[in-house]
């Protein structure tokens, strides 16, 4: 079971909310990158995705991967990468067992090389995908594989189809999902639409569900509200109707919560809304 969960903040990058939002104007808005940390009894600490790190910047200093960096041009947290914040509470990067990997933008693999014993947990086709691609198409799909460690392939657990099964927690249109250590404590979900083999995470924790939903979408309105980002940003999706199903049955799933917390990674809201989430537990 899950003994603690905690969000860290990576970073982030500044956006005109009409491209995240359609409608939502001119505004500048932060979109910060947040990844849960999960404490499981047995198996450790685990990390859904490792948000912004230097490593980044290393990868793109020359060549087309310098576009990247000039249109994201991302800001690390001033507490350092995940791995430098969870040093600071004490917890040693090596002792990250397993990173689940919603799938492989930088902004949610620029941090794998610091953790060196680390398992990668990830849909095989969020990587057979882009490793098979040229190296023009690996550029438009945002794909570094640079920032992979050399043993990358060495680390990898494919999740496999035959976890697939009706999930114990109650999420109205994702009754099906991976239970990725075979205790029911953690659920992969498939997300589609955003990039392949795209993935959330969902599980029980202080009496709560909470639900991990990566890029699905990146606001939280834009699920309650039922909002579609820039038509612009159709160009980076893997598959732009699977991602309006996806946020269509997200936005049923926001109107049918039952207390399930929805929490999308790039969210302006997400850190104060799950400390919300958490808050009678921290009373107790
Ligand atoms: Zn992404
Ligand atoms: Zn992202």
């Amino acid at each position: 079971m899950i003994k603690d969960l905690f969000l860290l903040d990576t970073g982030y990058t500044t956006q005109s909310k009409n491209l995240v939002l359609q409608g939502g104007g001119s505004e500048k808005t932060h979109l910060p990158a947040q990844i849960p940390v999960f404490i499981h009894e047995t198996s450790g600490v685990i990390l859904f995705d490792t948000g912004y790190a230097e490593h980044f910047y290393h990868e793109t200093r020359k060549g087309l991967s310098r576009l990247q960096r000039i249109l994201a041009s991302p800001h690390l947290s001033s507490e350092g990468s995940a791995a430098a914040q969870l040093k600071a509470r004490g917890i040693d990067p090596c002792d990250v067992r397993y990173i689940i990997l919603s799938h492989f933008h930088p902004d949610h693999i620029a941090g794998l090389k610091d953790f060196p014993h680390a398992k990668f947990v990830f849909k095989s086709e969020a990587y057979d995908t882009l490793v098979k691609a040229s190296f023009l198409v690996q550029a438009k799909l945002g794909f570094l594989p640079g920032l992979l460690p050399e043993d990358f392939k060495d680390r990898c657990v494919a999740i496999s189809k035959t976890t697939l099964r009706q999930g114990s927690l109650l999420l109205p249109g994702f009754s099906q999902g991976y239970d990725l250590l075979g205790d029911g404590s953690l659920w992969g979900i498939d997300l589609p639409g955003h990039a392949p083999g795209h993935l959330g995470v969902a599980l029980e924790y202080c009496g709560k569900t909470f639900f991990f939903t990566a890029d699905a979408s990146y606001l939280y309105q834009g699920i309650t509200d039922l909002v579609y980002p820039s038509p612009v940003l159709d160009l980076v999706l893997s598959d732009r109707r699977a991602f309006q199903d996806t946020l269509h049955r997200l936005n049923h799933l926001s109107q049918n919560t039952n207390g399930i917390v929805i929490l999308p990674y790039h969210c302006p809201r997400t850190m104060e809304r799950f400390s919300d989430a958490i808050h009678h537990c921290l009373e107790v």
